[in-house]
């Protein structure tokens, strides 16, 4: 069993209010991919609180095995989060194949503790907190919108044991990952958090110098130029890929040649369109029309050119639904930078839903084959030791919002879980926290490095 009663404190016998602050001091952030402060979503009211343990990028195997290792944990912190946000009701979203997480979790489902167990079918993107929460509840987030518009509020398996750790006293100075893909061990690892991923692939047997690496995952990860770059409090994956695998090709393309693909071949299908997991629920997103307006220069309807801001980035469009290899997603990302540079925002309304919308979800498994990633679906055990790297690199952005800012200098001494980047006054952020004992030996604008005993460089 986990024990969250540390140092004396009941989490059940705290308010509230004392359940944010709790939160904002451990530095607790969405570990899904965003990164948003949860003391602020924990701030808001709220009737639903939802466990995103989806978890449905191909080959990534993190939350399912936390939410079999740490059941107490996580339904601590889903009790905790009804608690601070009022709701009445949790649920715990996942698939039926987490055979042992639902096994975990069910002895925790009472009669009185109004949670319950929600089995989504395996599909992807089944982890998109808007296709979670219409797959869970029936209710659709207005386009452009966030679950609270609705009255939910979705947080992930690692952010709600982070959540239940951050009650009992404990800030976020790890994070768990799966290592896989082409890599020589697969394993799902815990590092402290600032460990690069350089040395989290040594856990996985070393570097390949014939493999190209993402960070997340295979739809929505990004290419690595720089195995120094640091664990993050959000990193979802690290996954190591043939250079040559179509994948990494794709993802390698420049921006100028996906417009130029674009350009070239785009037929106008629409198959972009019809299996765009928002399009399907009811908004106005229609990659293949952006496609033609960008083609044609023609951006005459502003409403269609915003919508590209309601794009989820879930890659179905170019991974899967267009056949002559064009990437919606790409043009939409490129869009998206361009609209809010203007602090242009999306005012659409929500329309129907496609009569075949749950005929149109992709099944992982064909997803699977057909990102040519079958031949890399492993286990990765989640290893029970936490790492111990000599040095870790804290940056002080690992979040939305402002950057942490210091308040330690080069040369100090500091502890595991010490405070070293405080939140900006009256600023959206996170704090961040020291994730090994040793002396802080470099300091950037961006980042603070801490080395085990250590002197300054
Ligand atoms: S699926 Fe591809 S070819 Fe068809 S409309 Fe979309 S981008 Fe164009
Ligand atoms: S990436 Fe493509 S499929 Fe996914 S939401 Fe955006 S437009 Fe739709």
């Amino acid at each position: 069993m986990d024990d969250v009663y540390i140092n004396g404190i009941n989490p059940d016998q705290i308010s509230a209010d004392q359940i944010s602050k709790d939160v904002q001091n451990a530095g607790v952030v969405g570990a899904g991919g965003a990164g948003f402060p949860t003391h602020v979503k924990l701030s808001a009211k709220a009737e639903l609180v939802i466990v995103n343990a989806a978890e449905c990028e191909p080959l990534l195997k993190t939350d399912q095995q936390l939410a079999a290792r740490h059941p107490e944990l996580l339904v601590k912190g889903l009790t905790l989060a009804m608690k601070a946000t009022g709701a009445q009701k949790g649920i715990i979203a996942l698939k039926a194949k987490y055979k042992d997480a639902i096994a975990a979790l069910e002895p925790y489902i009472t009669n009185t503790n109004n949670l319950e167990i929600a089995i989504m079918p395996d599909i992807y993107p089944a982890g998109d907190e808007v296709i979670t929460i219409w797959l869970t509840t029936g209710r659709r987030v207005p386009p452009g919108g966030i679950p609270l518009n609705i009255g939910v509020v979705v947080n992930n398996v690692q952010t709600l044991i982070n959540v239940a750790k951050a009650v009992a006293g404990t800030p976020v100075t790890t994070r768990t990952l799966t290592v896989t893909g082409a890599v020589k061990v697969p394993k799902t690892v815990t590092v402290p958090i600032g460990t690069s991923l350089r040395d989290v692939l040594e856990l996985a047997g070393g570097i390949d110098q014939d493999l190209t690496y993402l960070s997340g995952g295979p739809m929505m990860g990004t290419l690595i130029t720089d195995l120094s770059t640091p664990v993050t409090k959000t990193t979802g994956g690290l996954i190591g890929l043939p250079k040559d695998h179509p994948l990494i090709k794709r993802k390698s393309m420049t921006v100028e040649t996906v417009l130029r693909i674009a350009k070239t071949v785009c037929e106008q299908c629409s198959f972009c369109t019809e299996l765009c997991p928002r399009h399907i629920i009811g908004h106005e997103l229609s990659p293949h029309r952006l496609i033609r307006a960008v083609n044609y220069k023609n951006m005459g309807d502003p409403l269609l050119v915003t919508s590209a801001l309601t794009c989820s980035e879930c890659g179905v469009c170019e991974a899967y639904a267009c056949p002559v290899g064009i990437s919606p997603l790409r043009v939409n990302i490129a869009l998206k930078a361009e609209l809010r540079a203007k602090g242009i925002k999306y005012q659409g309304e929500l329309g129907k839903v496609d009569p075949m919308a749950k005929h149109r979800l992709i099944p992982s498994s064909r997803l699977m084959d057909r990102l040519r990633l079958r031949p890399w679906y492993k286990e990765a055990p989640l290893s029970l030791d936490v790492y111990q790297p000599e040095e870790v690199t804290l940056k002080l952005q690992q979040h939305i919002g402002a950057p942490a800012v210091p308040i330690i200098k080069v040369g100090d001494i500091v502890q595991v879980g010490q405070l070293v980047g405080e939140i900006p006054t009256g600023a959206l952020g996170a704090k961040v926290h020291a994730s090994i004992d040793g002396t802080v030996i470099q300091m950037t604008p961006q980042t603070i490095t801490i080395r085990k005993g250590g002197a300054a460089k």
